[in-house]
């Protein structure tokens, strides 16, 4: 750990994907997750002349590991480090929930955050970087927002965010899509009276309107905001009781009342 000097950047890529690129300035040895497409990240590390020596993949799907192949044309010694249980065959260092991933002395926790894919996991560390504990979660925890539940089950995906939402407030969301905005307009649609909601709305569309992404984001304040982190609140309780009672959904647990916050975004 000690003499690095480790940063995080985002490597934009397809229309609203971010690859997220931890670099070390002091030897530039970089690490990236998610790479769905090879040449940004190429061009990335060359302007700034990074060796890639390692990969992290968070699940299957082609806009997370497309690019992996053309990579490691370049960098044949990479490691590519996946969940074992994967229909994306292309990882060279297999791990599981609970397992952890050494990086330049920096430790991460592997997390199984099924829901979205069912082989979807998380890596992170409690080591502070840019002064933040750092979460990349691919497309389980979006700002805002969840991923889509094209594998698992809502209740899968509800203990997914609940494992989640556990780690320390400061923590950084590293999640790989810009989509707060449209996330937004969603959540204020649910909870119209929610004036935290309505601040963020502000400060995300100054944001984006000067070209600046809105991710990361910090854990303490998705757990505030987040509707989907959001399933025991009040309002929100109330607010998708009533949704529930227009569309015949039932609205007795947790995991109800999150499937049904999803399906109302489904629909929206
Ligand atoms: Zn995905």
């Amino acid at each position: 750990m000690w003499g690095l000097m480790l940063t995080i950047s985002a490597i934009p890529a397809f229309s609203d994907n971010y690859i997220w690129c931890l670099s070390d300035a002091a030897s530039g040895k970089t690490l990236v997750v998610d790479p769905g497409q090879a040449q940004p990240v190429l061009n990335h590390l060359a302007r700034k002349n990074l060796v890639l020596d390692t990969i992290l993949v968070t699940h299957h799907h082609p806009d997370h590991v497309g690019g992996i192949k053309e990579l490691l044309a370049s960098f044949p010694d990479c490691r590519v480090i996946g969940p074992a249980d994967s229909p994306y065959q292309g990882s060279n260092h297999l791990v599981r929930p609970g397992d952890e991933v050494v990086w330049k002395g920096l430790t991460f926790q592997v997390l199984g955050v099924p829901g979205h894919t069912l082989d979807h996991i998380a890596y992170f560390t409690d080591v502070e970087i840019e002064g933040r504990p750092v979460l990349f979660c691919g497309d389980t925890l979006f700002v805002c927002g969840c991923g889509r539940l094209f594998e698992g089950t809502p209740a899968q995906m509800r203990q997914s965010l609940q494992t989640l939402r556990a780690l320390p407030g400061k923590t950084a969301v590293y999640c790989a899509h810009e989509y707060t905005l449209a996330n937004l307009r969603f959540a204020r649609s649910w909870l119209p009276e929610d004036e935290g909601l309505k601040q963020f709305e502000t400060q995300c569309q100054s944001a984006r309107n000067a070209g600046i992404a809105t991710v990361p984001s910090v854990l303490e304040n998705e757990r505030q905001l987040n509707p989907f982190l959001r399933w025991d609140d009040p309002a929100v309780i109330a607010a998708t009781r009533a949704y529930c009672a227009k569309q015949g959904l039932p609205a007795d647990s947790d995991n109800a009342i999150f499937a049904a916050i999803r399906h109302g975004k489904d629909n929206f």
